[in-house]
């Protein structure tokens, strides 16, 4: 799929368009149920299949770890609320569970936990400095023997920042090994969202040393309405999560409902591409971001990233997606500006798209300490697949021009 010509989309971390490989491999798969014995069912169960087998090679991980779900959100439900009812299972008294997590998640995240808080799990939220990162002095002063998961996202939606996976699994190892004797389990698993994450920086499960992750496909080019979550399974005990979604026992058992089979084998065809283009794809814009943020400060001189002051550093020392630009305008409303680049063919996003009905303040921002004001003026930018010199230098003449009549 193609972006019409005269419009310029720059809301890549909204959703993608699907590719055109992609489309055409969800269009060569059959419509039978996988669940049927006859051919047409044979058919589809192996594309299913096959599918798997695929997504589960690219992340590092076993067939039996890919569970997949209606959305990354469902996902990330399946995550924090299987692990809670498993447990439920075991033990009566919900008020002895601790849930890490931090305060720049996503929603579906962040929701997912005021729920659970309200069932009696207590859950802290981690806070961040003024980059996006993850305090993990407090994450360790955290971890307890009542924790069960710590949840962080990879890479945020709306201002790119990455945060280092590899040390937090690190602190969890050390805090498991040295509970072990008294605590010997699996706990605290570590789960990460990585929907943002997974088009520009390798999401092997095992060198992240994570136990659970969340993938969707509709920001990798991909089809809507279709997830993942890898979650490891601790053989030979039998999984740590239970299904929130019950009926005939589709993957695994952990996800009912007959399988979007032409969503997932686009989803595996999306995964393949991204896991092809991705180091080519993260120089290419990371050298657009920067050309149009220093273009972009010649028109707006007192215009500012929002947690980064140094752009190149953070990209290229692998602290921020390239393709994710927060940018704070002095003097400027945020939806004002927005509505004019419209008009003027260009699309972005003044906070994260599934808040874009209702105009909220972003969460993130908000957590890196930003003020209502700040906040009000600030816009992402977000580049793509699509992205080039030449809609960039049409864009900043938009902005320029918008800026000239303001
Ligand atoms: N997590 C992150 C970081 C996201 O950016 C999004 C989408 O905005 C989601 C989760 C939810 O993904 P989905 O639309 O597949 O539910």
């Amino acid at each position: 799929m193609k972006i019409s010509r005269d419009k310029i989309y720059l809301d890549y971390a909204a959703t993608t368009p699907i590719d055109k490989e992609v489309k055409k491999t969800m269009e060569q798969s059959g419509f039978g149920n996988p669940g049927s014995l006859h051919s047409f069912g044979q058919e589809a169960l192996a594309t299913v299949d096959e599918s798997r087998e695929k997504i589960a090679k690219a992340i590092g991980a076993d067939f039996r770890e890919i569970i997949f779900t209606g959305s990354a959100t469902e996902a990330n439900n399946l995550a924090l609320r299987g692990i809670i009812k498993n447990l439920k299972s075991q033990i009566s008294n919900l008020k002895s569970l601790r849930i890490i997590t931090s305060i720049i998640e996503h929603k579906s995240i962040l929701e997912t936990c005021r729920d659970l808080e309200k069932e009696g799990v207590e859950i802290i939220y981690l806070p961040v400095n003024k980059q996006g990162i993850v305090d993990l002095k407090k994450l360790e002063e955290s971890l307890n023997e009542r924790t069960i998961l710590v949840s962080i996202i990879y890479a945020n939606n709306e201002i790119g920042i990455i945060q280092p996976l590899f040390e937090i699994s690190k602190i969890i190892d050390n805090f498991k090994k040295r509970n072990f004797q008294k605590n010997p389990n699996y706990y605290p698993l570590f789960h990460t969202d990585a929907v943002q994450a997974f088009q520009f920086l390798n999401c092997n499960v095992n060198n992240l040393g994570i136990d659970l992750m969340t993938l969707s496909a509709h920001k990798i080019y991909g089809p809507k309405g279709i997830g993942i979550l890898y979650a490891r399974a601790p053989y030979p005990k039998p999984y740590t999560l239970n299904p929130i979604i019950t009926g005939g026992g589709h993957e695994f058992g952990l996800r009912s409902g007959t399988e979007n089979v032409p969503a997932i084998s686009g989803f595996a065809k999306a995964i393949e591409l991204a896991d092809k283009n991705r180091e080519k794809e993260f120089k290419r814009i990371a050298e657009l971001s920067a050309y149009f943020w220093k273009e972009l400060k010649k028109i707006y001189p007192k215009a500012e990233i929002n947690n980064s002051n140094d752009l190149k550093f953070m990209i290229y020392n692998l602290r921020k997606l390239p393709n994710i630009l927060n940018i704070y305008f002095p003097n400027q409303n945020s939806q004002d500006l927005l509505m004019k680049l419209d008009l003027n063919g260009v699309a972005i996003s003044a906070g994260s798209a599934c808040s874009g009905r209702t105009a909220k303040t972003s969460h993130i921002l908000k957590a890196l300490g930003l003020p209502e004001k700040k906040i009000k003026s600030s816009l992402r930018f977000s580049f793509g697949k699509f992205t080039n010199k030449k809609e960039i230098d049409k864009s900043l003449r938009i902005i320029k021009m918008i800026f000239c009549h303001n």
